[in-house]
């Protein structure tokens, strides 16, 4: 019963104490020219795949009346060829999304009396997922410049001893990776299972090295993708992970049936069959985040080194007045140009998006320094 007299709201409902602290989570959905807030990829799927897509869609509207394979089993070999590293549709799984895929991550190996450690800052969903799930969350800090110190990786890990370890490389909302040795030693030193999100993989700078090709002998190691963001296909909803058969068993126990559409894996096959086009926009959006780089540097602003599609920056040089990060996005809003507040002090992150838009947030921020 309602005491306060005010409207009846979710607060005066039996939600779970645990829960009550929490806003729902996201990035404000506002209708700006230029959108580089969520690390979408800004080139649309081409002419040629939004033709197949109608037609991949309409075949399988035609048998919507059925369940979809509850296991996909086409679309995990698709990915497991797309991966390469000599990978097998066995070795895959997917779900609606790369956030569907924590989730049944933590069902699975969280959940009440178990643990999940992540180095913070970094993905928040992460964290915002283990306690939906029930799972308790240790945040263990980066260094200063957002990169991991090994020697404390793996003490906090030894000390903690957690269920499951997050490490997400490239890291969100910083943009920098973790080198291929320190995640071998993370996977040594952890008691349970070690998830890399790689949701990011396909802006790797020359150089930096996927995860995957550790996975021969590390059943305990998961490594998680995404179509959102290379792809182009965030609207789909299609992430995926890969990892030992064994794991996937496992996630069986916990996922929903029938969790992926049948017209949600029919687009994703499609999208596959269309691979080299679609990220053929990569080298064009790794391009507008070098310049991104490449411009803030030379404007004296601190930037963070990115293997992504995004790059996160200090609003202020050295030895100014400091700005407030909140001032500077309003400053952008107010220019027609949205970035992310990623609620790092005195910093911001912006996606890289086509020529003219990245030059649009680039242009606006000029102004405002
Ligand atoms: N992991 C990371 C690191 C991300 O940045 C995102 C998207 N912001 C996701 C996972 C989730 O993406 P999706 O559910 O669209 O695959």
């Amino acid at each position: 019963t309602k005491t306060d007299g005010g409207p009846f709201s979710w607060q005066d409902l039996p939600v779970r104490d645990d829960l009550r602290a929490l806003t729902p989570y996201g990035a404000p959905q506002l209708d700006v020219p230029v959108r580089l807030n969520t690390n979408e990829n800004p080139y649309p799927p081409p002419p040629e795949l939004v033709a197949d897509l109608r037609e991949a869609v309409t075949a399988a509207a035609a048998t919507l009346n059925r369940y979809p394979d509850r296991d996909a089993v086409e679309l995990r070999k698709d990915l497991a060829q797309y991966l390469g590293h000599g990978l097998t549709g066995a070795q895959l799984w997917a779900a609606n999304g790369s956030n569907e895929v924590i989730q049944q991550i933590l069902q699975c190996f969280g959940g009440a009396g178990r643990s999940a450690l992540g180095f913070e800052p970094s993905y928040t969903m992460h964290r915002l997922i283990a306690l939906a799930t029930g799972t308790r969350w240790i945040a263990e800090p980066r260094g200063a410049d957002f990169s991991l110190d090994p020697a404390a990786a793996l003490a906090a890990i030894r000390r903690h001893g957690p269920d499951v370890v997050f490490l997400t490389s490239p890291n969100n909302p910083t943009g920098n990776a973790a080198p291929r040795e320190l995640v071998e030693a993370v996977v040594d030193a952890a008691p349970g299972v070690v998830v890399i999100d790689e949701a990011y993989a396909e802006f790797f700078r020359p150089g930096t090295a996927s995860a995957l090709s550790l996975l021969p002998g590390r059943p305990r190691l998961i490594v998680i993708r995404t179509m959102s963001k290379a792809f182009a296909m965030a609207g789909a909803r299609v992430g995926y992970l890969a990892a030992d058969p064994a794991v996937i068993d496992a996630l069986l126990l916990v996922r929903l049936p029938y969790h992926l559409s049948a017209l949600t894996q029919a687009a994703a096959r499609t999208a596959l069959a269309h691979v080299q086009a679609l990220l053929g926009t990569v080298d064009a959006v790794k391009a507008q985040r070098d310049r991104i780089v490449d411009e803030l540097t030379a404007l004296g602003l601190p930037v963070v080194p990115s293997d992504a599609n995004f790059v996160a920056f200090g609003v202020s040089r050295a030895g100014e007045q400091p700005r407030e990060a909140g001032a500077v996005w309003q400053a952008l809003l107010d220019r027609g140009v949205l970035v992310r507040d990623v609620g790092l002090a005195g910093m911001l992150r912006v996606t890289a998006g086509t020529p003219e838009e990245t030059g649009a947030f680039l242009t606006a921020l000029k102004e405002i320094l």
